[in-house]
């Protein structure tokens, strides 16, 4: 907390006048540089070429010498590839089985096609699931798992690839996490979200969209290997009323507001007056008083990948920060009231949730955490 900050105001534009200051400084600077001292400059282009070359040489050589390095180099490769050009570790080994011929033989279409098989008859689950299951080099198939999730939903998968017998025969199992859109008309439309490691830590993968999502196991050919699997869903973020819970949720996103003139933007958490109303991100916070939302408090903060999320708390009887103040999660931001357009309504805290594309549904977001069963 910064008790003794200026308004929020004045702050801001404080910072936009020191950040243009610090620019124009800096353009001129790098100008004088070039303009003046031309043979620092010169010097240095002759020189880069050899320095490149022996710093390439030395990497070369060092690749050469490490087997763990160039291991380190090559998953560095395939994850920047998946991320840059939506490239999985699979895609990479199907276009080597096209190189070796093999794609159009009848083992490497059964890989291929492995996946659209087993994901027509998915092993499915709700909220929790673990499983143990083992891959045998006699037979082509995948494994698929498969659950629905509404934007917001935290997803949990802990994947451990059993001990190899021995680490030179190690044959690599692909796994990653799949979506397909709630509106696809193609029921084959499946577009990989998220790559899984095999090593048993938890991967954490926030929804941004309402989609099925599968999590699809597959070895290379002629593999075996045998695996633990476990995955759970539930809310990404922590309950922003300390001491309630989803069921204290009295009304939710979209119902009608003003006679139906316009909707419900958030939900409404009630519980006593002067209940601790917290952070559910690291960020920025601003309040106000007046129009509708009574005492608020907006939190910015640039997490969950859609945007910079902007949460919304109306209604408080009190602030526990200032302006411009920076919290982290579960500082107290102020106290369940019902000031604004809630004076006749019991104490409630107004959550809401805003995107750049506007205001999203929070219950999602606010349901039990994951409970990742043990496998
Ligand atoms: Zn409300």
């Amino acid at each position: 907390m910064q008790p003794d900050q200026t308004p929020a105001a004045a702050d801001t534009d404080a910072q936009t006048e020191n950040a243009a200051g610090t620019r124009a400084d800096e353009t001129s600077s790098e100008n004088g540089a070039e303009t003046t001292t031309p043979e620092p400059v010169t010097s240095g282009r002759q020189a880069r070429p050899w320095l490149l070359a022996l710093l390439l040489a030395a990497l070369i050589a060092l690749l050469a010498y490490r087997p763990d390095w160039r291991a380190d180099a090559a998953t560095w490769a395939r994850t920047t590839a998946m991320q840059t050009f939506n490239i999985s570790p699979r895609d990479v080994y199907a276009a080597r089985l096209r190189i070796a011929g093999l794609a159009d033989s009848a083992l490497g279409e059964r890989w291929r096609s492995a996946a659209a098989r087993a994901g027509e008859d998915p092993g499915r689950f709700s909220t929790r699931y673990a499983t143990r299951g083992r891959f045998e080099p006699d037979t082509i198939e995948a494994h698929v798992f498969q659950t629905a999730l509404e934007r917001g939903e935290r997803f949990q998968v802990r994947l451990l690839r059993d001990a190899p017998a021995c680490t030179d025969c190690r044959s690599a199992l692909y796994a990653d996490i799949q979506r397909r859109d709630a509106d696809s008309d193609d029921p084959n439309a499946w577009a990989t979200v998220r790559m899984l490691g095999t090593d048993g830590e938890v991967v954490n993968f926030v929804a941004e969209r309402d989609g099925d999502y599968r999590v699809v196991l597959q070895p290379e050919l002629a593999a075996a290997v045998g695996y633990q699997l476990a995955m759970a869903r539930g809310g990404s973020l922590s309950f922003p009323v300390t001491g309630a819970a989803t069921r204290d949720i009295g009304s939710g996103f979209g119902a009608p507001r003003d006679g139906g003139a316009r909707k419900h933007h958030g939900v409404d958490i009630f519980a006593a007056r002067g209940t601790p109303v917290t952070a559910v991100a690291d960020g920025r916070v601003r309040t106000g008083t007046g129009g509708i939302g009574g005492k608020h408090v907006w939190l910015s903060s640039g997490m969950l990948g859609i945007g910079g999320a902007r949460y919304y708390y109306a209604h408080l009887d009190a602030f526990n920060v200032e302006s411009g103040d920076s919290v982290s999660t579960g500082d107290v931001l102020g106290y369940v009231g019902n000031t604004g357009n809630a004076r006749t309504t019991p104490p409630h805290l107004h959550f809401g949730i805003y995107t750049s594309f506007g205001p999203v549904d929070p219950a999602p977001f606010l349901r039990p955490a994951p409970d990742l069963p043990e496998s």
